[in-house]
Protein backbone atom coordinates (compact mmCIF):
# COMPACT_ATOMS: atom_id res chain seq x y z
CA UNK A 1 0.00 0.00 0.00
CA UNK A 2 1.30 3.40 -0.65
CA UNK A 3 -0.43 6.84 -0.12
CA UNK A 4 -1.22 6.65 -3.59
CA UNK A 5 -4.83 5.12 -2.20
CA UNK A 6 -5.46 8.80 -0.50
CA UNK A 7 -4.37 10.78 -3.14
CA UNK A 8 -7.20 9.35 -5.28
CA UNK A 9 -9.70 9.55 -2.31
CA UNK A 10 -8.61 13.19 -2.63
CA UNK A 11 -9.48 13.49 -6.27
CA UNK A 12 -12.80 11.79 -6.16
CA UNK A 13 -13.89 14.26 -3.35
CA UNK A 14 -12.69 16.63 -5.96
CA UNK A 15 -14.70 15.41 -8.74
CA UNK A 16 -17.70 15.21 -6.74
CA UNK A 17 -17.65 18.68 -5.51
CA UNK A 18 -16.69 17.79 -2.18
CA UNK A 19 -12.81 18.76 -1.56
CA UNK A 20 -12.30 20.73 1.10
CA UNK A 21 -9.54 23.21 1.65
CA UNK A 22 -8.43 25.21 4.42
CA UNK A 23 -7.87 29.14 4.19
CA UNK A 24 -6.76 31.55 5.93
CA UNK A 25 -9.66 34.03 7.74
CA UNK A 26 -7.79 36.74 9.78
CA UNK A 27 -10.27 38.81 11.97
CA UNK A 28 -9.95 42.80 11.86
CA UNK A 29 -11.50 43.02 14.83
CA UNK A 30 -15.42 44.62 14.89
CA UNK A 31 -18.04 44.90 12.42
CA UNK A 32 -17.30 40.93 11.68
CA UNK A 33 -14.52 42.05 8.98
CA UNK A 34 -11.77 39.98 8.35
CA UNK A 35 -9.18 39.64 5.62
CA UNK A 36 -9.34 36.07 2.91
CA UNK A 37 -7.11 35.67 -0.05
CA UNK A 38 -5.27 39.67 0.63
CA UNK A 39 -9.29 40.76 0.46
CA UNK A 40 -10.98 42.63 3.71
CA UNK A 41 -14.76 41.06 3.49
CA UNK A 42 -17.47 40.80 5.85
CA UNK A 43 -18.05 37.11 7.63
CA UNK A 44 -21.50 36.35 6.92
CA UNK A 45 -20.40 32.48 7.40
CA UNK A 46 -19.32 32.34 11.75
CA UNK A 47 -21.14 31.22 14.81
CA UNK A 48 -20.25 34.64 16.39
CA UNK A 49 -24.11 35.63 17.33
CA UNK A 50 -23.65 38.60 19.59
CA UNK A 51 -20.08 39.75 18.16
CA UNK A 52 -18.40 38.75 21.82
CA UNK A 53 -15.00 36.99 20.24
CA UNK A 54 -13.96 40.63 19.87
CA UNK A 55 -15.49 42.43 23.12
CA UNK A 56 -12.76 43.93 25.44
CA UNK A 57 -14.46 42.67 28.37
CA UNK A 58 -13.52 39.21 27.87
CA UNK A 59 -10.38 39.91 26.33
CA UNK A 60 -9.56 41.69 29.72
CA UNK A 61 -10.74 38.77 31.51
CA UNK A 62 -8.59 35.82 29.57
CA UNK A 63 -5.53 38.46 30.05
CA UNK A 64 -6.15 38.91 33.50
CA UNK A 65 -6.83 35.05 34.15
CA UNK A 66 -3.86 33.97 32.25
CA UNK A 67 -1.34 36.62 34.14
CA UNK A 68 -2.24 34.65 37.15
CA UNK A 69 -2.76 31.29 36.75
CA UNK A 70 -0.80 30.66 33.67
CA UNK A 71 -1.77 29.70 29.65
CA UNK A 72 -2.22 26.19 30.55
CA UNK A 73 -4.04 23.98 33.38
CA UNK A 74 -1.58 21.69 33.31
CA UNK A 75 -3.75 18.46 33.98
CA UNK A 76 -7.04 16.98 33.33
CA UNK A 77 -9.74 18.28 36.31
CA UNK A 78 -9.50 15.12 38.17
CA UNK A 79 -6.14 15.25 38.21
CA UNK A 80 -4.53 18.75 38.90
CA UNK A 81 -6.24 20.99 35.95
CA UNK A 82 -9.36 22.25 38.05
CA UNK A 83 -8.23 25.98 38.59
CA UNK A 84 -10.19 27.72 40.92
CA UNK A 85 -12.72 29.31 37.87
CA UNK A 86 -14.21 25.90 37.10
CA UNK A 87 -16.15 25.86 40.29
CA UNK A 88 -17.35 29.68 39.48
CA UNK A 89 -18.18 29.29 35.74
CA UNK A 90 -20.44 25.67 36.67
CA UNK A 91 -22.48 27.69 39.31
CA UNK A 92 -23.11 30.38 37.23
CA UNK A 93 -24.06 28.05 34.48
CA UNK A 94 -26.49 26.03 36.97
CA UNK A 95 -28.44 29.59 37.28
CA UNK A 96 -27.86 30.82 34.08
CA UNK A 97 -29.82 27.39 32.76
CA UNK A 98 -32.04 26.62 35.70
CA UNK A 99 -30.76 23.70 37.07
CA UNK A 100 -28.72 22.11 39.78
CA UNK A 101 -25.77 21.60 38.57
CA UNK A 102 -23.23 22.01 35.47
CA UNK A 103 -20.14 20.10 34.06
CA UNK A 104 -17.75 22.40 31.91
CA UNK A 105 -16.22 20.27 28.75
CA UNK A 106 -13.37 21.19 26.12
CA UNK A 107 -15.41 21.57 23.11
CA UNK A 108 -19.53 20.71 21.85
CA UNK A 109 -17.77 17.58 19.70
CA UNK A 110 -16.01 15.89 23.10
CA UNK A 111 -19.14 16.46 25.36
CA UNK A 112 -21.80 14.85 22.83
CA UNK A 113 -19.42 12.09 21.98
CA UNK A 114 -18.11 11.46 25.75
CA UNK A 115 -21.57 12.27 26.88
CA UNK A 116 -23.44 9.74 25.07
CA UNK A 117 -21.02 7.01 25.48
CA UNK A 118 -21.58 7.43 29.07
CA UNK A 119 -25.47 7.36 29.50
CA UNK A 120 -26.26 4.68 27.07
CA UNK A 121 -24.79 1.47 26.04
CA UNK A 122 -25.54 -2.26 25.05
CA UNK A 123 -29.19 -3.02 25.45
CA UNK A 124 -30.14 0.94 25.93
CA UNK A 125 -32.17 2.87 23.04
CA UNK A 126 -31.60 6.61 22.01
CA UNK A 127 -34.01 8.02 19.11
CA UNK A 128 -32.14 10.71 17.12
CA UNK A 129 -33.28 13.41 14.81
CA UNK A 130 -32.08 13.11 11.29
CA UNK A 131 -30.63 15.75 11.01
CA UNK A 132 -29.02 16.51 14.53
CA UNK A 133 -25.07 17.65 14.46
CA UNK A 134 -22.57 15.46 13.31
CA UNK A 135 -21.22 15.04 17.18
CA UNK A 136 -24.52 13.69 18.27
CA UNK A 137 -24.76 11.33 15.40
CA UNK A 138 -21.17 10.17 16.48
CA UNK A 139 -21.89 10.16 19.76
CA UNK A 140 -24.88 7.40 19.44
CA UNK A 141 -22.46 5.44 17.39
CA UNK A 142 -20.17 4.99 20.18
CA UNK A 143 -22.29 4.31 22.65
CA UNK A 144 -23.08 0.75 21.12
CA UNK A 145 -26.90 1.34 22.04
CA UNK A 146 -29.50 0.24 19.70
CA UNK A 147 -30.00 3.64 17.75
CA UNK A 148 -32.67 4.81 15.53
CA UNK A 149 -33.01 7.75 13.28
CA UNK A 150 -36.50 9.94 13.46
CA UNK A 151 -37.03 11.88 10.53
CA UNK A 152 -36.35 15.14 11.06
CA UNK A 153 -39.14 16.80 13.28
CA UNK A 154 -41.44 14.21 12.66
CA UNK A 155 -42.46 13.58 16.33
CA UNK A 156 -45.41 10.96 15.45
CA UNK A 157 -42.43 8.40 13.98
CA UNK A 158 -40.71 9.09 17.02
CA UNK A 159 -43.74 8.16 18.97
CA UNK A 160 -44.32 5.23 16.99
CA UNK A 161 -40.64 4.28 17.78
CA UNK A 162 -40.71 4.73 21.31
CA UNK A 163 -44.16 2.72 21.84
CA UNK A 164 -42.28 -0.34 20.44
CA UNK A 165 -39.89 -0.15 22.84
CA UNK A 166 -39.45 -2.15 25.89
CA UNK A 167 -41.19 -0.22 28.65
CA UNK A 168 -38.15 -0.70 31.32
CA UNK A 169 -35.37 -0.03 28.83
CA UNK A 170 -33.15 2.96 29.08
CA UNK A 171 -34.06 5.10 26.62
CA UNK A 172 -32.99 8.90 25.25
CA UNK A 173 -34.26 11.41 23.40
CA UNK A 174 -31.43 13.25 21.73
CA UNK A 175 -32.01 16.63 19.38
CA UNK A 176 -30.60 19.95 18.22
CA UNK A 177 -33.07 22.50 19.61
CA UNK A 178 -31.63 24.82 16.91
CA UNK A 179 -30.35 23.04 13.78
CA UNK A 180 -27.24 24.22 12.89
CA UNK A 181 -27.97 23.88 9.12
CA UNK A 182 -31.24 24.62 8.79
CA UNK A 183 -31.79 26.87 11.28
CA UNK A 184 -35.35 25.71 12.39
CA UNK A 185 -36.33 24.40 15.81
CA UNK A 186 -37.43 21.38 17.21
CA UNK A 187 -40.01 21.26 19.47
CA UNK A 188 -39.65 20.65 23.09
CA UNK A 189 -42.86 20.79 24.37
CA UNK A 190 -43.91 17.56 22.37
CA UNK A 191 -40.38 16.22 23.19
CA UNK A 192 -40.86 16.42 26.42
CA UNK A 193 -44.39 15.47 26.60
CA UNK A 194 -43.21 12.27 24.94
CA UNK A 195 -40.25 11.97 26.90
CA UNK A 196 -42.25 11.81 30.04
CA UNK A 197 -45.20 9.40 28.68
CA UNK A 198 -42.16 7.16 27.34
CA UNK A 199 -40.18 7.02 29.98
CA UNK A 200 -37.49 8.36 28.42
CA UNK A 201 -34.54 10.60 29.41
CA UNK A 202 -33.67 13.86 26.89
CA UNK A 203 -30.22 15.67 25.62
CA UNK A 204 -30.88 18.73 24.19
CA UNK A 205 -28.11 20.31 21.77
CA UNK A 206 -28.43 24.20 22.72
CA UNK A 207 -24.90 25.24 21.01
CA UNK A 208 -27.06 27.58 18.58
CA UNK A 209 -29.58 28.76 21.08
CA UNK A 210 -27.75 29.75 24.00
CA UNK A 211 -27.63 33.46 24.11
CA UNK A 212 -30.06 33.72 21.36
CA UNK A 213 -33.00 32.44 22.94
CA UNK A 214 -34.51 32.31 26.22
CA UNK A 215 -36.42 34.10 28.77
CA UNK A 216 -34.79 37.02 31.30
CA UNK A 217 -31.36 34.79 31.08
CA UNK A 218 -31.02 34.43 27.34
CA UNK A 219 -29.76 31.00 28.06
CA UNK A 220 -31.22 29.16 25.26
CA UNK A 221 -34.17 26.88 23.59
CA UNK A 222 -35.00 25.06 27.21
CA UNK A 223 -35.77 28.62 28.85
CA UNK A 224 -37.74 29.71 26.12
CA UNK A 225 -40.44 27.14 26.31
CA UNK A 226 -40.34 26.69 29.92
CA UNK A 227 -38.53 23.17 30.01
CA UNK A 228 -35.24 23.87 31.37
CA UNK A 229 -36.47 21.20 34.26
CA UNK A 230 -38.15 18.90 32.14
CA UNK A 231 -35.30 18.10 29.64
CA UNK A 232 -32.53 15.79 31.58
CA UNK A 233 -29.58 17.22 30.07
CA UNK A 234 -28.71 20.41 28.53
CA UNK A 235 -25.32 20.70 26.36
CA UNK A 236 -24.49 24.11 25.04
CA UNK A 237 -21.19 25.50 23.97
CA UNK A 238 -18.87 28.51 24.57
CA UNK A 239 -17.81 28.85 20.84
CA UNK A 240 -20.84 30.30 19.31
CA UNK A 241 -22.63 33.08 21.22
CA UNK A 242 -20.70 33.33 23.70
CA UNK A 243 -17.46 33.93 21.79
CA UNK A 244 -15.17 31.79 23.58
CA UNK A 245 -14.59 28.20 23.39
CA UNK A 246 -15.52 25.03 25.16
CA UNK A 247 -18.82 23.69 26.07
CA UNK A 248 -21.00 22.57 28.88
CA UNK A 249 -23.67 19.98 30.10
CA UNK A 250 -26.36 21.13 32.61
CA UNK A 251 -28.60 18.94 34.44
CA UNK A 252 -29.40 17.59 38.24
CA UNK A 253 -26.71 17.04 40.37
CA UNK A 254 -27.07 13.13 40.65
CA UNK A 255 -26.69 13.16 36.27
CA UNK A 256 -23.75 15.61 36.45
CA UNK A 257 -22.19 13.55 39.38
CA UNK A 258 -22.07 10.57 37.18
CA UNK A 259 -21.42 12.38 34.21
CA UNK A 260 -17.88 13.57 35.82
CA UNK A 261 -17.46 9.75 36.68
CA UNK A 262 -17.60 8.19 33.29
CA UNK A 263 -17.50 10.75 30.55
CA UNK A 264 -14.26 9.56 29.03
CA UNK A 265 -13.80 12.95 27.24
CA UNK A 266 -13.64 15.29 30.60
CA UNK A 267 -12.07 12.53 32.21
CA UNK A 268 -9.08 12.08 29.88
CA UNK A 269 -8.31 15.02 28.58
CA UNK A 270 -6.34 18.30 29.88
CA UNK A 271 -8.67 20.70 31.74
CA UNK A 272 -9.70 23.92 29.36
CA UNK A 273 -6.60 26.97 30.38
CA UNK A 274 -7.51 29.90 32.97
CA UNK A 275 -7.70 32.04 29.95
CA UNK A 276 -10.65 30.34 28.16
CA UNK A 277 -12.38 29.67 31.02
CA UNK A 278 -12.57 33.36 33.04
CA UNK A 279 -13.93 34.78 29.39
CA UNK A 280 -16.44 31.94 29.30
CA UNK A 281 -17.70 33.17 32.67
CA UNK A 282 -17.96 37.14 31.47
CA UNK A 283 -19.49 35.90 28.38
CA UNK A 284 -22.11 34.40 30.60
CA UNK A 285 -22.57 37.33 32.67
CA UNK A 286 -22.96 39.75 29.96
CA UNK A 287 -25.58 38.07 27.96
CA UNK A 288 -27.49 37.85 31.17
CA UNK A 289 -26.91 41.60 32.10
CA UNK A 290 -26.87 43.01 28.98
CA UNK A 291 -30.49 42.89 26.60
CA UNK A 292 -29.37 44.87 24.01
CA UNK A 293 -26.61 42.17 22.47
CA UNK A 294 -29.77 40.03 21.64
CA UNK A 295 -31.85 43.56 20.58
CA UNK A 296 -29.20 43.83 17.80
CA UNK A 297 -29.30 40.35 16.63
CA UNK A 298 -32.80 40.27 16.10
CA UNK A 299 -32.60 43.49 14.48
CA UNK A 300 -30.05 42.70 12.13
CA UNK A 301 -32.27 39.30 12.09
CA UNK A 302 -35.49 41.07 11.03
CA UNK A 303 -33.62 43.32 9.08
CA UNK A 304 -31.94 40.41 6.83
CA UNK A 305 -35.64 38.84 6.59
CA UNK A 306 -37.62 42.23 5.19
CA UNK A 307 -34.82 42.57 2.45
CA UNK A 308 -34.59 39.30 1.65
CA UNK A 309 -38.47 38.20 1.18
CA UNK A 310 -38.45 36.72 -2.54
CA UNK A 311 -34.65 35.22 -2.70
CA UNK A 312 -34.51 32.33 -4.80
CA UNK A 313 -33.60 29.28 -2.42
CA UNK A 314 -33.65 31.38 0.77
CA UNK A 315 -35.80 28.72 3.23
CA UNK A 316 -37.10 31.37 5.97
CA UNK A 317 -36.19 30.43 9.18
CA UNK A 318 -37.11 31.67 13.07
CA UNK A 319 -33.49 32.09 14.07
CA UNK A 320 -30.12 34.26 12.27
CA UNK A 321 -29.36 31.12 10.78
CA UNK A 322 -30.56 31.63 6.60
CA UNK A 323 -29.75 28.70 4.67
CA UNK A 324 -30.14 29.96 0.56
CA UNK A 325 -30.46 26.05 -1.00
CA UNK A 326 -28.72 26.14 -4.23
CA UNK A 327 -28.58 22.14 -4.53
CA UNK A 328 -25.59 21.70 -6.73
CA UNK A 329 -22.25 21.98 -4.99
CA UNK A 330 -20.55 23.11 -7.76
CA UNK A 331 -23.20 25.78 -7.63
CA UNK A 332 -22.84 26.90 -4.10
CA UNK A 333 -18.79 26.84 -4.78
CA UNK A 334 -19.19 29.36 -7.87
CA UNK A 335 -21.67 31.50 -5.49
CA UNK A 336 -19.35 31.53 -2.64
CA UNK A 337 -16.41 32.81 -4.51
CA UNK A 338 -18.29 35.46 -6.15
CA UNK A 339 -19.77 36.66 -3.03
CA UNK A 340 -16.03 36.64 -1.68
CA UNK A 341 -14.78 38.83 -4.73
CA UNK A 342 -18.08 41.23 -3.75
CA UNK A 343 -16.60 41.44 -0.51
CA UNK A 344 -18.26 38.72 1.88
CA UNK A 345 -17.17 35.71 3.08
CA UNK A 346 -20.80 32.97 2.56
CA UNK A 347 -19.43 29.40 2.87
CA UNK A 348 -20.59 27.00 0.72
CA UNK A 349 -21.70 24.00 2.87
CA UNK A 350 -22.18 20.68 1.10
CA UNK A 351 -22.89 17.15 0.93
CA UNK A 352 -21.79 15.30 4.24
CA UNK A 353 -22.07 17.90 6.08
CA UNK A 354 -25.59 18.08 4.53
CA UNK A 355 -28.14 15.67 2.81
CA UNK A 356 -27.23 14.83 -0.77
CA UNK A 357 -28.46 16.73 -3.47
CA UNK A 358 -28.96 20.20 -0.89
CA UNK A 359 -25.80 21.91 -0.76
CA UNK A 360 -26.31 25.65 0.50
CA UNK A 361 -24.68 28.74 1.30
CA UNK A 362 -25.58 28.97 5.10
CA UNK A 363 -25.90 33.15 6.02
CA UNK A 364 -25.43 33.72 9.56
CA UNK A 365 -26.27 37.35 10.92
CA UNK A 366 -24.64 38.82 14.19
CA UNK A 367 -25.34 41.69 16.08
CA UNK A 368 -22.14 43.01 14.91
CA UNK A 369 -23.24 43.58 11.25
CA UNK A 370 -23.71 46.97 10.24
CA UNK A 371 -27.01 47.15 8.34
CA UNK A 372 -25.66 48.20 5.38
CA UNK A 373 -23.52 45.65 5.01
CA UNK A 374 -26.50 42.94 4.90
CA UNK A 375 -28.17 45.20 2.73
CA UNK A 376 -25.53 44.91 0.07
CA UNK A 377 -25.23 41.47 0.90
CA UNK A 378 -28.69 40.97 -0.04
CA UNK A 379 -28.43 43.03 -3.24
CA UNK A 380 -25.57 41.10 -4.44
CA UNK A 381 -26.86 37.64 -3.64
CA UNK A 382 -30.13 38.40 -5.24
CA UNK A 383 -28.12 39.76 -8.83
CA UNK A 384 -26.04 36.65 -8.56
CA UNK A 385 -28.86 34.47 -8.45
CA UNK A 386 -30.80 35.90 -11.25
CA UNK A 387 -27.65 35.49 -13.65
C1 LIG B 1 -20.94 23.58 16.81
C2 LIG B 1 -21.81 22.50 17.32
C3 LIG B 1 -21.31 21.50 18.16
C4 LIG B 1 -19.84 21.37 18.44
O1 LIG B 1 -19.39 22.35 19.32
P1 LIG B 1 -17.84 22.78 19.30
O2 LIG B 1 -17.67 23.49 20.59
O3 LIG B 1 -17.63 23.61 18.11
O4 LIG B 1 -17.05 21.50 19.26
C5 LIG B 1 -22.20 20.61 18.68
N1 LIG B 1 -23.51 20.65 18.39
C6 LIG B 1 -24.02 21.57 17.55
C7 LIG B 1 -25.47 21.57 17.25
C8 LIG B 1 -23.18 22.52 16.99
O5 LIG B 1 -23.66 23.40 16.12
Amino acid sequence: MDEQHYQQRLEQFESEGRRRHLRAVEPLGGGMRCRVDGREVVNFSGNDYLGLSQDERLKDAARQATERYGTGSGGSRLISGNHPLFAALEKKLAAFKHTEAALVFNSGYQANISVLQAIAGAGDYIFSDRLNHASLLDGCRLSGAKFRRYKHLDYARLESMLAKTPRDAVKWIVSDSVFSMDGDCADLDVICDLAERYHAFTLIDEAHATGIFGGTNRSGLCEAHGVSQRVTLQMGTFSKALGGFGAYITGSETMIDYLANTARGFIYSTALPPGVVAANHKAVALVQAEPALQKRLWENTRLFDELSGNMAGLTASPTPIKPVIVKDSDKALRLSAALLEAGFLVQAIRPPTVPENTARLRITLSAAHQPEDIKTLVQTLESFLKN
